[in-house]
């Protein structure tokens, strides 16, 4: 833990031996893992709706392979967090990068968290000028890159306006080990205090970086939530069960005083609870439920 990394709470920083929240176990899946039965992300049914206009200063329209394969990823992921109370209006944001790459794959501007399509995920060059952010993409993108360039370990970050979590951060209240939901974030979640407003340029975006440290969970004071993974399911998963935890301390402190998990315990409950390979099993049950209940309209599998 670092100093820039402290917990929003004055909670002790994880105990010696708790596992780190970081770097990924062998075995763990692919970021670009596409729920099995899914077809390719570049085939699109004839009718479909055309592509997007490329925007300018993004890179070519045509993405690699492996590029298509984590535009498609970043679709379902966004598709989840709506599902998981990330809906915001047109706002929010998911990323990918390939291991080592200096290109992510972001959520353009323009469209809600549940109606993104493979088409809707723009290839940005981590190396470009973002104190100019191109037309069509999120001001905010600034929030990724920044993140991107200091944590070669992060590929997958998103960022949202989930409303316990924004709520919380909102306030002095302490984040609470009450839930196998909030063990996932034993490493402590960090808190950026600086300016309430959006986050648009690269030296803001850096200030973002620096408070996430080299933690998981990051509160934006008065203004939402950003969440750094190895992957895109794990980002989901973090991103899902922070705003949970936060909703569960919320409940929690209506029924009566609140009983936390001993300190102690929490490595290893998190050991058990959070296997490298279990997100993979959560993600594929969450792209089932968007398939039968209508909310994968426009995706592979469903045109
Ligand atoms: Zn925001």
């Amino acid at each position: 833990m670092t100093a820039q990394a402290r917990t929003s709470t004055g909670t002790p920083a994880l105990a010696e031996g708790a596992p780190p929240a970081e770097p990924p176990a062998a075995g763990a899946p692919p970021a670009e893992t596409v729920a099995e039965g899914a077809p390719p992300a570049e085939t699109v049914a004839e009718g479909a709706p055309p592509a997007e206009p490329p925007v300018e200063g993004a890179l070519p329209a045509e993405p690699p392979v492996e590029g298509a394969r984590l535009a498609e990823t970043v679709a379902w992921a966004s598709r989840i967090l709506a599902m998981a109370g990330y809906e915001d209006l047109t706002l929010g944001h998911v990323s990918a990068r390939e291991p080592g790459g200096r290109t992510i794959y972001i959520k353009r501007k323009g469209v809600a968290l549940g109606e993104v399509v493979p088409e809707d995920v723009i290839a940005v060059d981590l190396d470009g000028d973002f104190d100019r952010v191109p037309e069509g993409m999120h001001l905010e993108t600034v929030l990724h890159t920044e993140v991107y360039k200091r944590r070669p370990d992060v590929h997958s970050v998103v960022h949202g306006h989930p409303p316990f979590a924004t709520a919380f951060g909102a306030t002095d209240a302490e984040f609470r080990y009450l839930t196998h939901d909030s063990v996932l974030f034993a490493g402590g979640i960090s808190t950026y205090d600086g300016v309430p407003d959006l986050i648009v340029n690269a030296r803001q975006g850096a200030d973002v970086a620096q408070a996430l440290g080299i933690g998981t969970a990051l509160l934006l004071r008065n203004h939402g939530v950003l969440v750094a993974e190895r992957d895109v399911q794990w980002a989901v998963l973090a991103s899902v069960l922070l705003e949970r935890a936060v909703r569960m301390q919320a409940i929690a402190g209506t029924l009566g005083p609140l009983h936390p998990i001993p300190q102690e315990l929490i490595p290893g409950i998190h050991a058990m609870k959070y296997q490298a390979d279990f997100p993979g099993e959560y993600w594929d049950a969450w792209v089932r439920e968007l398939r039968r209940s209508g909310r994968a309209f426009g995706m592979p599998g469903e045109r």
